[in-house]
């Protein structure tokens, strides 16, 4: 039944590269670095709901369900938009649901013991993705452009736009498998880790969102066709977005398969 499910899937979610986030490649990478991190605990605990699959190999499914009529709810849950020079919490508040929403409802879905079987893997599968667009700072991007959707331009004469280059163009070009780009990504010194732990998931929000004027301020060099230098400047982002996301996932479900209480991370 479930095979069958995804297979449909999986077929439409070919017909419409656009609509992945970070690429398939990238969040990979945010499972495999969060099971670098991880507690015994949270290890023991995510056995008992995905089995023998990784958090790199469920990482993906929430794109792919978006595109599927059954689940087309789920598909604002991917993003949060806030107006420039708004904060999120000057609302409004969509009654879709939103990125941070959806953080928060599957956390304690998670979390919560009376939860089935197949809610809690939902959840984690949704909490694995979730965390790696909330990295990604046109999830939490300007609603008027709808994160950069609206911005088009032609790479190698095939036509893309912003949010697209953000998610897939970066990534694709290392030419690295998930594994050797969290080998590559964990190379960096890992004393920051603790600290980047600390903070709350409205704090990972504000930090994308903070990156997103450089971003745009630097897009002149896309618009005079020089995608090099564009490159040369988001790689070093997209490295670190993606780290951080791994790093804070791990800090995330090792809270919630602990006793702590998760009203900290969720100041919202
Ligand atoms: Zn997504």
């Amino acid at each position: 039944m479930r095979s069958t499910f995804w297979l449909v899937v999986i077929v439409a979610a070919g017909l419409t590269q656009n609509l992945w986030a970070w690429g398939l490649i990238g969040h990979r990478v945010i499972g495999e670095i969060a099971t670098r991190q991880l507690s015994l605990v949270s290890i023991q605990n995510i056995r008992n709901i995905i089995g023998k699959e990784s958090l790199a190999q469920i990482a993906n499914f929430p794109d792919e369900m978006k595109i599927s009529e059954t689940y087309s709810s789920t598909a604002p849950w991917h993003y949060v938009n806030v107006m420039e020079g708004k904060k999120y919490q000057e609302g409004p508040i969509s009654d879709k649901g939103d990125l941070l929403q959806a953080i928060k409802a599957q956390s304690l879905i998670l979390k919560d013991k009376k939860a089935t079987p197949e809610k809690k893997r939902q959840a984690l599968t949704f909490l694995v993705h979730f965390v790696g667009d909330l990295h990604q700072p046109l999830h939490n991007g300007y609603g008027a452009d709808s994160g950069g959707n609206a911005i088009k331009f032609k790479l190698g004469g095939v036509e893309t736009n912003f949010h697209a280059f953000w998610d897939n163009e970066v990534i694709d070009r290392q030419k690295l498998s998930a594994s050797e780009y969290a080998n590559f990504l964990m190379n960096l010194d890992d004393k920051e880790y603790g600290q980047w732990k600390k903070s709350t998931v409205l704090q990972w929000h504000e930090e994308s969102r903070a990156l997103l004027s450089s971003m745009y301020g630097q897009k002149s060099s896309i618009d005079a066709g020089d995608i090099g230098k564009y490159l040369r400047f988001s790689r070093p982002i997209v490295d670190r977005q993606l780290l951080l996301a791994g790093i804070r996932l791990a800090a995330l479900l090792d809270d919630i398969f602990s006793e702590k209480e998760l009203k900290d991370r969720f100041n919202y």
